[in-house]
């Protein structure tokens, strides 16, 4: 298997992270025989010091020249002054509108090692394994018209999708839930708005190309109750842009900390994988920024650009037995009644490797004999 890569480390704990799930994705190509390259380049901050740009020509062309992008986070205070368009902040918004990807996946797993994380109770978070497919492209965000008039003190977004834009969000919806728990969760405000019931229709239309996922219909009111009350009953929820935008963050407590989450966008020319968080200044070069969440992103690269499925599960998989032999960095340390010493970013990377390495080891063994 072959598999260009391309790392947008960025700035504060960017690269702390990205280093560690850097590593995991060398270990898999090492122990597995597959042929990964590497091409670092420069976005955020360090883009602007290095080249006065936060998206630099020659970061572009490398990320349209991979498969897959691994991107750390953008940010730094000091360029707080710049104007909107000129932070490095702007590097992300651009790169993420140059590689084009319309479906967003953000899994929210409850980890048993770290149900005390959340504020959640455990029984209610208990096997609790969520993958949002959030609509990226379209909705009140894009919509036009769009305006703000100071003079009449009025305001306009429109929410506007095409049937063409609900389907293919709808079809990746279906197709991850079919190698999942096979359900559904379509996610509108069909009792009010026009476009959420083209949203309906149409979601209920393409249904009938997967007869073995089940789907349902949800108002996003009372999703967002039903979230926090029974999260378990949730395999893949499918929303539009806004109401996506808000019930992953909300389901984000059902993990525990921003430091373990992952998340890829697909469907345009190249598939983007970040971690949710950022690049945290207050802990930046400490050692001390939890790399679980880039890692888990590295898993996902595995499932959704290799194809490697067994070997993302092996991933993901790693992390759980890192975490239930009790390893912890700073973040999720409280509460988690662990006597082992808080791990660095660094410890924390290698730990997973090396559940990795046994894990792939064993699997080899056992396809040998
Ligand atoms: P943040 O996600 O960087 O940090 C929020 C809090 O969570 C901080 O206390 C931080 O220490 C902690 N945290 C985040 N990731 C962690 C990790 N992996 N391990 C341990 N703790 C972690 O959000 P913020 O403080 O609002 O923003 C900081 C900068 O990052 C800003 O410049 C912001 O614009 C930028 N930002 C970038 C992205 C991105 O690159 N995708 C996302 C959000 C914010």
């Amino acid at each position: 298997m072959k598999l260009k890569i391309a790392i947008l480390a960025g700035d504060g704990i960017g690269p702390e992270v990205t280093l560690e799930a850097t590593n995991i994705l060398k270990a898999v190509a090492d122990l597995g025989g597959h042929d990964f390259t590497f091409t670092p380049a420069l976005i955020g901050g360090v883009a602007i010091t290095e080249s006065g740009s936060p998206l630099p020509q020659a970061t572009l062309d490398a990320a349209l020249d991979s498969d897959a992008v691994l991107l750390g986070a953008v940010g730094d205070n000091k360029f707080g002054a710049l104007p909107p368009d000129k932070r490095p902040e702007a590097g992300l918004l651009q790169i993420r509108q140059a590689l084009g990807g319309y479906a967003n996946l953000r899994p929210s797993v409850a980890y048993p090692a770290l149900s005390g994380n959340s504020p959640l109770r455990p029984e209610v978070t208990e096997g609790a394994d969520i993958l949002f497919v959030r609509e990226l492209l379209g909705g009140l965000y894009f919509g036009a018209p769009r305006w703000w008039n100071r003079e009449s003190n009025e305001a306009i977004n429109t929410m506007r999708y095409t049937r063409d834009e609900v389907a293919r969000i709808a079809r990746i919806a279906f197709e991850l839930a079919s190698k999942r728990r096979k359900k559904v969760t379509s996610v509108d405000k069909a009792n009010v708005l026009e476009v959420s019931q083209l949203w309906r229709a149409t979601v209920t239309e393409i249904a009938r190309d997967y007869p073995d996922v089940k789907l349902e219909h949800q108002l996003v009111d009372s999703m967002a109750m039903h979230l926090m009350n029974t999260p378990r009953n949730f395999d893949v929820v499918l929303t539009e842009n806004l109401f996506g935008d808000i019930l992953s963050d909300e389901a984000a407590v059902i993990t525990g900390s921003l430091g373990m989450l992952p998340s890829a966008t697909i469907g345009g020319t190249v598939n983007l994988y970040e971690p949710v968080h950022g690049s945290a200044p207050d802990i930046a070069g400490q050692g001390k920024a939890n790399p679980l969440g880039a890692i888990l992103t590295a898993a996902m690269i595995l499932r959704h650009s290799a194809r490697l499925e067994e070997d993302a599960a092996a991933v993901e998989a790693a992390v759980q037995k890192v975490l239930a032999d009790g390893h912890r960095t700073a973040d999720i340390a409280t509460g988690s009644g662990s006597s082992q010493p808080i791990a660095t970013t660094q410890q924390m990377g290698k730990l997973v490797h090396n559940a990795l390495a046994e894990a792939i080891d064993r699997r080899h063994a056992m396809h040998a004999v």
